[in-house]
């Protein structure tokens, strides 16, 4: 006998280097247009305006290595990004303190549906069928803290059947993560086992059935997904 009325939805969880237990997954935030050049390449303007976030659902993160093209789309594009992954929170949380409640971080990608995103923008509807759809997080496990630090530094790379597409440095990002946690929690208590997917460099672009998309974060970690 369980205390539920229907089957109990399971917990999506992730693995973490060095550590037998895993990261539960609570909430996916993602922030939009973090990079420059990414901004300008969408035809927003790279000054600094307040930042913006969206959600993908916490069942879409997933660490199998495989991306199994998504239906309803014909164009589905990859974003590289660092996955921040939280082990507390709570409202209005200033930057001073912010990093105190990051438990690891991760390399992810941000699959899009460009197409049905593009579609939402112009009939001014959330971007959901855009952003939130199954396996839409490809992520690596995560690197805690304590063996990792708090990385603000190093070359973001994202290439496809070994060509290069996406290239920046997390120094680049409008919005650093501290600011970012800061933010979110002006709005939201956010908390233990929340991701943030922290926004993508330039050079986003389609991936098709058989690609294999390799992503990289100098200093956190890397990820190979097939597309299936
Ligand atoms: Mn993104």
């Amino acid at each position: 006998m369980t205390a539920y009325v229907i089957d109990e939805p399971l917990l999506n969880t992730l693995p973490v280097e060095g550590e037998s237990k895993s990261f539960p997954v609570r909430r996916i935030y993602c922030i939009g247009r973090n990079y420059a050049a990414h901004t300008i390449e969408m035809g927003g303007d790279p000054n600094r305006e307040e930042p913006f976030f969206f959600q993908k659902n916490a069942q879409n993160a997933d660490t199998s290595g495989e991306f199994p093209y998504p239906p309803e789309s014909s164009d589905v594009h990859h974003e590289i990004e660092m996955v921040v992954a939280l082990k507390s929170g709570g409202p209005n949380i200033s930057t001073e303190d912010a990093l105190n409640h990051v438990y690891g971080y991760g390399v992810g990608v941000d699959m899009t549906r460009r197409d049905l995103q593009g579609i939402a923008k112009e009939q001014r509807r959330p971007w959901e069928p855009g952003k939130s759809f199954e396996r839409s997080a490809p992520m690596t496990h995560l690197i805690p803290v304590i063996s990792i630090g708090h990385p603000t530094k190093g070359r973001v790379e994202l290439s496809v059947n070994g060509k290069i597409k996406q290239k920046g440095d997390l120094d680049q990002m409008i919005w650093k993560v501290p600011e970012m946690i800061a933010y979110l929690s002006r709005f939201y208590d956010i908390g233990a086992g929340d991701l943030i997917m922290s926004g993508t460099p330039s050079g986003v672009g389609p991936v098709v059935r058989g690609d294999v998309v390799d992503a990289k974060i100098e200093g956190v970690g890397s990820l190979k997904v097939k597309v299936t």
